[in-house]
């Protein structure tokens, strides 16, 4: 008999301990406890304090009071924000091996490269993406050389190559979560909407999501939107003109309010250049229309310049007006939604991965810019404390 069938047959009459004469040693309930935090989980529309339990990698418990002697490790949340692992739907983390550990480093859990690569180089990205040590998907650029800054990868149309691009999906459907295009005149030119429906193309038969990168093209919004499905991905909303979500009157365009509608989802992308101005996203947040997600567009160089991290780009929109359990939601609920690669994902609720992120959120006066350098001071800002990883206390 194996000693864990002896000790199961035993269990019933005396504990082991007591009957090999050892003193009690009962094993946690429960590998971690997050105690005492103000507990945010959108999904479920909780915001109260709570303990949350962890048990072999996934969230075994919420609720009050819990006992420390319960779990075989503790974080003291006390005066913290507890909320799902952040989610950044649009990031380029794939370019350098260790990219994807200062995300994680910065409380994100689950994260997207949209469109560094297309299938020229789309298995070298598969493998930096499988060996990150948070949960990182591609979306895959429909131009064959990824994002290219110098040359503009669509300038030239016969660098989409749909069955390469779809052959690489097939190789890689448990990596690459959708699409990218980028529209902008620099990138794609006249090319733009032709661009767009070869994606489309590819993305449709599959159901998968297209997020576009707006902002700038030479077609007009309106007719790059009629080109998207419920469930395709606008980002960089708050670009400013030519071709934003303004007409030129400074109305939202209804094609914008029409998207929506129709299901397709509205993201921050917030990026270094062109991507965002506060004169452009305060009119359209005024005028109520906030977004469904809030991402960085990070790149390393970001880390120094306008992005800083994810919890810098949330609290623009603390400084905006958006109320914090909807700043949350945006990089939580709503990005899981969002990106079906990540459904499940985006919620404390029992049985979900233990992602967590544990938050503080500081009171004072800061400075956050915009894609123009243009200050604002804002009197919250969103500051990392922790960072738990499938169960794993890793920050
Ligand atoms: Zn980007």
């Amino acid at each position: 008999m194996s000693s864990r069938r002896r000790f199961l047959a035993l269990a019933g009459a005396a504990s082991l301990s007591q009957l090999v004469g050892l003193p009690e040693l009962r094993a946690a309930e429960y590998d971690l406890l997050i105690k005492g935090g103000r507990v945010i989980d959108p999904a479920r529309k909780i915001d109260g304090v709570a303990d949350v339990a962890i048990v072999g990698g996934k969230i075994a418990a919420l609720r009050r009071g819990m006992s420390e002697s319960s779990a075989a490790e503790m974080i003291d949340a006390s005066g913290k924000l507890v909320v799902p692992g952040l989610i950044d739907i649009h990031t380029h983390a794939v370019r350098e091996k260790d990219d994807a550990a200062l995300c994680l480093a910065d409380g994100v859990t689950s994260l997207v490269d949209a469109g560094s690569r297309g299938s020229d180089r789309i298995d070298e990205a598969v493998e930096v993406a499988r060996s990150a040590p948070n949960r990182m998907r591609l979306l895959i650029n429909i131009s064959k050389t990824g994002n290219d800054q110098q040359n503009g990868e669509l300038n030239d149309i016969t660098k989409v190559d749909v069955v390469a691009t779809r052959k690489a999906i097939e190789r890689h459907r448990d990596f690459i979560a959708g699409i990218k295009v980028r529209l902008s005149d620099f990138v794609a030119g006249k090319n733009d909407l032709a661009a767009l429906k070869l994606a489309q193309s590819v993305a449709a038969p599959l159901g998968m999501p297209i997020m576009i990168h707006m902002g700038q093209s030479i077609t007009p919004l309106p007719n790059l939107l009629a080109v998207l499905k419920r469930g395709d991905i606008v980002s960089h909303t708050y670009s400013p003109p030519p071709h934003g979500i303004f007409d030129d009157a400074g109305r939202l365009l209804p094609a914008v309010l029409d998207a929506r509608k129709r299901g397709i989802w509205f993201d921050v992308g917030n990026g270094l250049n062109k991507h965002i101005t506060w004169d452009v996203a305060e009119r359209a947040t005024k005028a109520g229309f906030w977004p469904d997600t809030i991402s960085t567009d990070w790149v390393p160089m970001g880390r120094d310049d306008q992005i800083f991290n994810i919890g810098t780009v949330l609290s623009k929109f603390l400084l905006l007006g958006m109320p914090l359990t909807r700043v949350i939601a945006c990089a939580t609920a709503n990005a899981a939604r969002a990106m079906p690669t990540f459904k499940g994902l985006g919620t404390l609720a029992v049985g979900a991965p233990a992602d967590v992120t544990v938050l503080e959120l500081q009171e004072g006066r800061f400075e956050f810019v915009d894609n123009e350098h243009m200050p604002r001071t804002g009197t919250q800002k969103l500051v990392k404390v922790g960072v738990v990883r499938a169960g794993k206390h890793v920050i």
